[in-house]
Order: structure tokens, then sequence, then C-alpha cells
């Protein structure tokens, strides 16, 4: 047992349910009891979806389960089928559904529907909702493609050149509740066009069964979304010999390497960095001089794999920041966030678990979060300024307007979205030289239009927690302390607590603080 009052991912048949409603012509007969029907929210309330999703659930209550669940089964299997008359049927459990046992899927399967029927094997007490897309994905694709797969593997990617037509590739992995899909693929779509390179197909958001069985006519697969796609798209790579790119176009250098690896693996001619960096704002807005400001300031990083480690890369090549903590919830990218972890010198964060996050992200005493929703419900109660990256999501990271994460208009996307909740670098510098005005107060940031601001003084010294409860800050420690601007005030309250404890002192007072800050500037 765990106890657990926030989760990062949903059960892995929500990741199903992604699969299922992202693409058309698909449907999700789900054996599950009264009651799971809620996820249906997350489609029609946070996609903000004109549809129901594509599932049928068989909704069984306590008193089916005295009788035959598996003929209520196969009852919904056959209404689904006769209503919805699918391409392809998903047919798979819940959790509670799978401690009895009905076999959902080998029962669908004996039905002679006449249609492909993926039996999905979701184990839900071990794994989540991204591994239940991926795995739904791959074992539709491959339940679809698997006949087709040749004898010998002769695909050559560089074919294309001979055959007198533009180069195709298709982009797998993005799909409903993933962060920002819709625009990425338009973007990176555009991004590709620019270079002379179609877009083939794009699963499983939009595709149909037809474009799955169209998936082996591309020169080349994109895997935009490791999480989702990067088990398709090796078996892809395995069974028809279609490459696959691993660089995910988040950031100026990501997309510039992603271009130069689609390109080499295409047998073109890569695009000098210099034209690709003119395409975006952010290397400009970055270097111009209202961004000196950004420099050194600490950043903890939480979210998805891909995403925080596109995050990381951003802010130590891209920003100037300094990252201070970086982490993920998604297991399966443990090892590569250790490596980027470590490279900056830092031990990576793998926890499923918020209130672990939060304890990090106050030990980290950063300037600035980059999270989850999560994440920004801890940064609000730490009084530390946030910006979403990653799932966990709500409505509002679903908006109306365009706005990608990758490619050069993501980039500029994110450049805005990063730098707005910190304070104003012309703020920041009054701040720290007026102390006493009575609007423009010690965590106010006024460009937010509130009066507390996201990082109001108070709340702030709520972040960092004294060491040692032995530890007293005299009257003349604290004045000296609130000195300090705020956005820096809890690193400067931490090192003087370990100062004063590895020198044996228990109270703390402006001597203390200064004999502190000469120490570790040292
Ligand atoms: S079956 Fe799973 S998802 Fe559905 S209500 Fe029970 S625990 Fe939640």
């Amino acid at each position: 047992m765990q106890l657990t009052l926030w989760t990062y991912e949903g059960p892995p048949h929500v990741g199903a349910m992604r699969i299922a409603a992202s693409m058309e012509g698909v449907h999700y007969v789900l054996h599950a009891p009264q009651g799971d029907t809620y996820a249906d929210l997350l489609f029609t309330m946070i996609e903000r979806r004109d549809q129901r999703p594509p599932v049928t659930y068989t909704t069984f209550q306590a008193r089916d389960l005295g009788g035959d669940t598996a003929e209520l089964v196969k009852r919904h299997v056959r209404e689904a089928v006769d209503r919805f008359q699918p391409d392809a049927l998903l047919v798979g459990e819940s959790c509670t559904a799978e401690l009895i046992q009905d076999q959902a899927g080998a029962l669908a399967n004996s039905m002679g529907l006449g249609m492909p029927v993926v039996n999905l094997e979701l184990p839900a007490y071990s794994k989540k909702e991204n591994w239940g897309a991926a795995e739904t994905f791959y074992q539709l694709v491959r339940t679809l493609l698997k006949d087709h797969a040749p004898a010998e593997l002769t695909h050559d990617p560089k074919a294309w050149q001979q055959q007198g037509r533009r180069p195709r590739v298709n982009l797998l992995g993005p799909s409903l509740l993933g962060f920002r899909c819709r625009d990425d693929v338009l973007e990176v779509q555009r991004l590709l066009g620019i270079h002379g390179i179609d877009v083939g197909v794009v699963a499983p958001l939009g595709a149909t069964v037809a474009d799955v069985l169209r998936l082996p006519e591309a020169d080349l697969n994109v895997c935009l979304y490791p999480e989702i796609a990067e088990s398709s798209c090796a078996w892809l790579e395995r069974s028809f010999g279609i490459p696959f790119t691993s660089n995910v176009p988040i950031g100026i250098g990501a997309t510039q390497d992603f271009l130069v690896e689609v390109h080499n693996l295409l047998g073109m001619t890569p695009p000098s960095p210099q034209a690709g960096i003119r395409q975006s704002r952010l290397p400009w807005y970055s270097e111009s001089v209202d961004s000196t400001y950004l420099t050194g300031k600490r950043v903890f990083i939480f979210g998805d794999g891909t995403h925080a480690l596109a995050a990381a890369r951003i802010c130590k090549d891209e920003l100037g920041f300094e990252v201070v903590g970086l982490g993920t919830y998604s297991r399966e990218m443990a090892r590569p966030v250790r490596a980027a972890a470590k490279a900056m010198g830092l031990e990576a964060l793998i926890s499923d678990d918020y209130l672990e996050v939060e304890a990090a992200m106050a030990a980290a005493a950063p300037e600035l979060v980059l999270g989850t929703q999560m994440e920004r419900h801890s940064a609000k109660r730490l009084g530390l300024p946030c910006a979403v990256i990653s799932t966990p999501m709500h409505v509002q990271d679903v908006p109306a307007r365009n706005s990608p994460q990758m490619g050069w208009e993501g980039a500029n996307v994110i450049f805005d979205s990063w730098v707005h909740p910190l304070m104003m670098g012309l703020e920041e510098h009054l701040i720290g030289m007026f102390r006493h005005d009575f609007e423009f107060v010690d965590g106010h940031q006024s460009h937010l239009g509130h009066a507390g601001g996201s990082g109001a003084g108070a709340e702030t010294d709520v972040a960092v927690s004294t060491l040692n409860d032995e530890l007293v800050w005299t009257a003349d420690g604290e004045a000296e302390l609130k000195k300090i601007p705020f956005f820096v005030r809890g690193k400067v309250r931490r090192n003087t607590e370990t100062f004063a404890k590895s020198t044996g002192r228990n109270q703390i007072d402006s001597e203390t603080l200064y004999d502190a800050k000469a120490h570790f500037s040292a």
C-alpha cells in the first residue's frame, strides 16, 4: 500500500483511452466497474472535445459479481461493434476488472468479429498511464502490421532520391492529453516542410486504421514523444527496417540537432546552425540586455522525462539559468534523466511522490520552478514563481491559441512563458534598493497585476525549513536576512543555518549571516 493524495499519472487504461480517443475508427471496450466513466471528463473538459471518447464501459456493479460477468463483457462487445462499427477494436480491463480475471480481450478475440481485435493486457497495479498508452499503440501497430512485415529488411531511408519524390516521414507519439501535442504537430510539420520533407502519417493523433497500415511507406519515423511511441518505433525498425529519430525538437539546440539527425538519416545536407537559429526569437531575446538579470537564476525542474530533459538543456544552454534540481516521475526515462543531472553536478530525483518533490524543491531553494500542475501547487505554497512544462496538466494548458513547445515557434512560446513568472529586471532592482514602498512591497510582482505577487516575502520564508529546531534567529539576524532580495533569501537562510550548525553556533545574528556569506563565497 502507498498513501497517495496526488498522482502524476492515471492507471494504464487511461493511457489506452488516450490512444483510442486520439484516433478515428478505433473503439475501446473497457471492462470496468460503474463509475469509471469519470475518465470521459479528461477528454470532454480538459481537452474540450466536442464528442465522447470512443469507449464502451461494461460498468458492472456489486450485484453483477454474483452473476456471469464474462457474459456481460461479450454483450458489451457485441453492442459496441453493432453500434459503432469500428475499423479496429481494443478490449481491456481496468484495475478492478483485472482482479476478477474475465480475460475480456481473449473473450472478444474468440467472438469472430471480423475486424482486428487488440487484446490489451495492462497491469494496473505495476504500470501507469504513459506505459499504458505506449503499450496500446504498440499492440495496435503490431496487430495491424505484423502480417505485412517483409521477410528481409531492405528498407532504405534514402530511396526517395532514386524514386524522384520528396522524402517522407511519419510523426509518431502525439496524443490527446499529451502536452501541447496539437500545436507541436503543426510546428514540426511546418519545420520539416521548410526543408522539403513531407509528413506521411501522424499517429496516433488523428490517424485511422488505414493510416496505420501506411506507416511502412515512410522513409523515416520521427519519434516526437518517446514515452508514447518509442516501443512502436523500435518495433517498426526491427520488423520493417525503418530507422527513427532520437532527438526531440524542444529548444533551439535540440531543434537544430533534430534537423541535423533527420537530414543525415534521409541523406540530405543538414542546415547550418546559424540559418536555423535565426528562425526563432529566443536566441536574440535571451541575448538582449534585458535578459542579463536572468543569468544564474536558480531553477528546479520536474516533469515527464522528455520535457524535463529538454527544459534542463534550454535552461542551462539557452537562458543562462542555473539548474539546481532535476527530476522525473517517468521511471522509464530514469536513465537519461540521471545522466543529464549528473552532467550538471546534480543527483536526479526519480519519484512519483509529490511530497518528496515538494521537499526537494524547498531544499533546493530555487528562484523558479518548471514542473507539472502539481509543482504549480507546491510552488504556490512555497511562494515560488512557476511555469508548467509537462503533464499532468489542467485545462489552462490546452489553450485556444497556438502554443507549441517544439521547433522555432515553440522556443518563442517557451521564452515568454518561463520568463513571465519572474519579477521584471527593473522591479527586481528597485525592490532591492527601496524596501519601504507602500505599494511595491517585498515579493511584489506588479507585472502579474496583483498585490501579493507569486512570491510574496512572508510566504517565501515558508519555503525554507529551519534545519535544526535548536537554531534561533535573533531579531537582528532576521532583520539582516530581510534585506536580502526575497528570491534568493531562501538560499541565504539555508546556507547560514548550515554554516551555523557546522561551526557549533545555535544563535544566528547578523554577524553569523555575514560570516556565512564570506564562507560560501570564499
Ligand atoms: S477500477 Fe481503477 S480507475 Fe476505476 S475506479 Fe477502480 S481504481 Fe479507479
